[in-house]
């Protein structure tokens, strides 16, 4: 498996090596061994966590069991005798700080960090957490990444240096072979070219790039295909263009469904770049209240809720030529829902084929469903990981993990990797947020700069991409995410993963109706995901909050699928629609407990959307049409008879925001409180409010001073303007008869259900698109374009 280097490559192997020699001569022999033993054990540790992983999901090679095995009887042997020796755990155990009643002082905590720090600034290495021992970990590490088996050509010294460790980094690299090749190659030739030649090299550097000509292989031979690889291997990114340069697109799309909206977007956004189109033409995406595909889509990014809305009028998928189904390790509502529906689908197209990618767990159960579908493996690419548990539970999860942070930021020097914690919300991140700032500005420029880069659900599509911006030299990036970076999204270069252990899960009572999100303790499944997270690039380390104990004796083994812990009233309503009548029988994956069903068949007739015999209603196949709760659905198409349709849409949009409308800055609360009072005057309840604050703004011209003076979200509001109305769907007559689409241009045609089929009105909104024969405009309506200026300025321009 030895690699040739190139020349420069050579030169710059010796020269380091030099400069490592040197450097490690200072520290006693004696010295070195102790701390090359607890670096074999961190690895080693490392590893045998990646055999946990390994019978999770994917089945081990032979050799690696062995290997595996060989490790942990070394792994046996050095732990006994660190057991003997004190020193060798010390380094990474977090500073104890407790108070007198046995409480953790996180402040106390903090201080003891800093004080370490800063003495080590000083010049007395003489701490654990010192800069020299932290500049060696990276010094290894890097060296044995780099070099692999070469170094055994450079000087005796060096082989004692690195003897042992190269031999265990190299078996890390077993898997991705193949890919280092290339990324050699692509390494020289993109030197000094383009950002977007670049980004072709990058493509081959990822582990699936080795297993293309197979993969493709395995989807012409078979009709349905599993596919699981780590997180970050190339599965959502290459897998949908390498069926594209196939030329699966040549009739019909490729779609890859997300369980998240976020995912959906930024994974478009990446594969336009890589194919150089702008996203919305040959890369697009759909969300809900947001399609930003045309007529050229050929690769479709939606959320699994999407694809679901698209059975409603293409019950066979025929626009699609591929539908993979990605993230199915999530099992959200509508990927189990989907499951059922595709796997009909597939069965009635001879010409079209299904992917179902995940993470590596549970790839058994998913081929048992699809029928017997064969799993296609792409071999990883991972670097051990070092797990820390906390001596004692955690009180306070999220101070815990600041503090965690920072300690990993002032002790470790900057350039070695990026922080990555995982939350449960908006709120906590935002909360993580403030702290960090105020510890980081209060420290001032004792510290390597920290850039804080939160990312979850709501946040504003533009800054969403400041995650994946490379991490300026000398500073730390530090990202706050919640599940979503567990495995949708994959951030380079996260050496530490925080894991606090919960997540804010959906939880519902069928006895009460009552749905709530609550936050939960992770599984063992999610916690091994996250603590996976460090170790894309390099060995890793995670530290979790919460002790060995609660993991080993607390955590279930996998999490619940939703479709068990769900409100179902909106699937029942959809799989009504679809003309699914006997919802007991439906082909779940694991089917939804029966008190489920009934609550939601309770609620729908309560609503009239079915009939006492459980059958869907005219009023229910409207409420249907939708993209909300049914709740909302019926209220606003209730509205209509009592004349308050656009009151009713202002405040469904509001509700349908995802995140908090009011600002309640922690200086400001009496402020705050009193502004939001202003929208109550006369004792109105919280719906009434919510309609003020629209208009109020519409009145104000939809101006952002208006929302700081109301401590008002400006974005929430922002959002709540794009969710409402239709404005967003116009389209303008061309010359051939054919309909333009004003955002996202795009050839459409007007129903032949429509009233106005043959009236062809100028201008006209509509409620929908659907593809038949051709992409259709259902629910029609003329409008003068004068109209949509007024509505929606922000929208729409007129052209002089
Ligand atoms: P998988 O689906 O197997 O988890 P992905 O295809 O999502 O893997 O990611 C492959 C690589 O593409 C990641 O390692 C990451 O570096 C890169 N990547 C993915 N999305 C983005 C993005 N939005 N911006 C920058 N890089 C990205
Ligand atoms: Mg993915």
């Amino acid at each position: 498996s030895e690699r040739k280097l190139s020349k420069r490559e050579e030169n710059e192997a010796v020269r380091r090596a030099d400069d490592d020699i040197g450097a490690l001569r200072k520290i006693s022999r004696q010295e070195y061994l102790k701390k090359r033993e607890k670096k074999k054990l961190e690895e080693i540790r490392g590893d045998i966590e990646d055999e946990e992983y390994l019978f999770h999901g994917v089945k081990s090679t032979e050799a690696k069991q062995r290997e595996l095995r060989y490790k942990k009887d070394v792994y046996d042997l050095v732990k006994k005798r660190s057991q003997e020796d004190d020193n060798v755990n010390q380094y990474y155990r977090l500073p104890d700080a407790y108070d007198e009643e046995g409480q953790v002082n996180q402040d106390k905590r903090f201080a003891v960090a800093l004080e370490r720090y800063i003495d080590s600034k000083d010049g007395e290495n003489t701490k654990p957490f010192t800069e020299q021992t932290a500049w060696e970990d990276h010094q290894i590490a890097k060296a044995s990444l780099k070099f692999g088996s070469k170094n055994k050509k450079q000087s005796d010294d060096y082989n004692f240096v690195f003897e042992d460790q190269i031999e265990f980094i190299q078996g890390q690299f077993m898997g991705g072979e193949n890919v280092d090749d290339h990324k050699e190659e692509e390494d020289e030739r993109s030197m000094a070219k383009s950002v977007h030649e670049k980004l072709l090299a990058d493509r081959k550097t990822l582990p699936v790039y080795p297993y293309r000509e197979s993969l493709l292989q395995a989807i012409e031979d078979h009709q349905i295909l599993v596919i699981v690889g780590e997180t970050g291997s190339g599965k959502t990114t290459q897998i949908p263009q390498y069926l594209h340069e196939a030329g699966y697109t040549k009739h019909g799309k490729i779609g890859c469904t997300q369980p998240r909206r976020v995912a959906a977007m930024s994974v478009a956004a990446r594969v336009s770049q890589e194919l150089n189109v702008k996203l919305g033409h040959e890369v697009g995406y759909s969300i809900r209240f947001e399609d930003c595909t045309s007529d050229k889509t050929v690769i479709k990014y939606m959320t699994d809720g999407m694809l679901l809305r698209e059975f409603l009028s293409d019950p066979d998928l025929k626009s699609y030529s591929v539908v993979m189904v990605d993230e199915a390790h999530e099992r959200t509502l509508s990927t189990d829902v989907l499951f059922g529906l595709i796997k009909d689908v597939a069965r009635s197209r001879r010409d079209f084929k299904l992917l179902i990618s995940s993470a590596t767990l549970d790839a058994e159960k998913f081929s048992d469903f699809f029928d017997s579908a064969p799993i296609f493996k792409i071999p990883g690419r991972r670097f051990p990981v070092e797990i820390n548990y906390t001596k004692a539970p955690e009180a306070d999860y999220l101070d815990a993990a600041i503090v965690t942070a920072l300690q990993i930021h002032v002790t470790q020097p900057p350039g070695d990797g990026d922080i990555l914690i995982f939350l449960t919300g908006q709120e906590e991140i935002e909360t993580a947020e403030e702290i960090l700032k105020q510890r980081t500005r209060s420290l001032g420029c004792k510290i390597p700069e920290l850039v804080i880069c939160p990312i979850y659900a709501n946040l504003p599509t533009e800054l969403q991409g400041k995650v994946f911006d490379p991490t300026p030299d000398g500073a730390r990036k530090v990202v706050l995410a919640t599940n979503i970076a567990e495995t949708s999204l994959t951030i380079d270069g996260i050496k530490y993963v925080i894991d606090p252990g919960f997540v804010k899960l959906k939880s519902y009572n069928p006895r009460t109706g009552m749905e709530s999100l609550q936050v939960t303790p992770i599984s063992k499944a999610s916690a091994n995901q996250r603590a996976g997270r460090s170790g894309r690039t390099g060995p890793g380390k995670c530290f979790r909050l919460y002790t060995a104990y609660n993991y080993y004796h607390e955590l279930e083994d996998n999490t619940v699928p939703e479709i068990q812990r769900t409100n179902l009233a909106n699937v029942v309503l959809s799989l009504k629609s679809l003309g699914i009548d006997d919802l007991v029988h439906f082909n779940f994956m694991d089917p939804p407990p029966s008190e489920a069903l009934l609550k939601a068949f309770e609620l729908l007739y309560a609503l009239n959307a079915v009939n006492k015999f459980g059958e869907l209603t005219k009023l229910g196949r409207k409420m249907a049409e939708f993209p909300l709760d049914p709740m909302l659905s019926k209220m606003i198409v209730a509205s209509d008879k009592y004349k308050c349709s656009d009151e009713i849409i202002s405040i469904a949009s509001m509700l349908s925001i995802g995140s908090s409308v009011f600002y309640r800055p922690k200086n400001k609360q009496l402020h705050a409180d009193n502004a939001r009072l202003n929208f109550h005057t006369g004792n109105v309840g919280d719906h009434v409010a919510l309609l003020r604050v629209y208009n109020s703004w519409m009145e104000s011209n939809y101006s952002t001073q208006w929302c700081y003076e109301n401590y008002i979200h400006v974005r929430s509001m922002k959002r709540a303007r794009d969710i409402r109305g239709y404005f967003s769907q116009s389209a303008k007559l061309q010359k051939n008869g054919s309909y333009m689409k004003v955002k996202n241009p795009q050839t459409v045609f007007i129903h032949p259900s429509s009233g106005l089929a043959e009236v062809v009105p100028m201008w006209v909104v509509y409620h929908e698109l659907v593809q038949t024969s051709k992409e259709y405009m259902r629910q029609v309506s003329e409008v003068k374009p004068e109209w949509l200026v007024e509505v929606a300025p922000h929208y729409y321009q007129v052209k002089d």
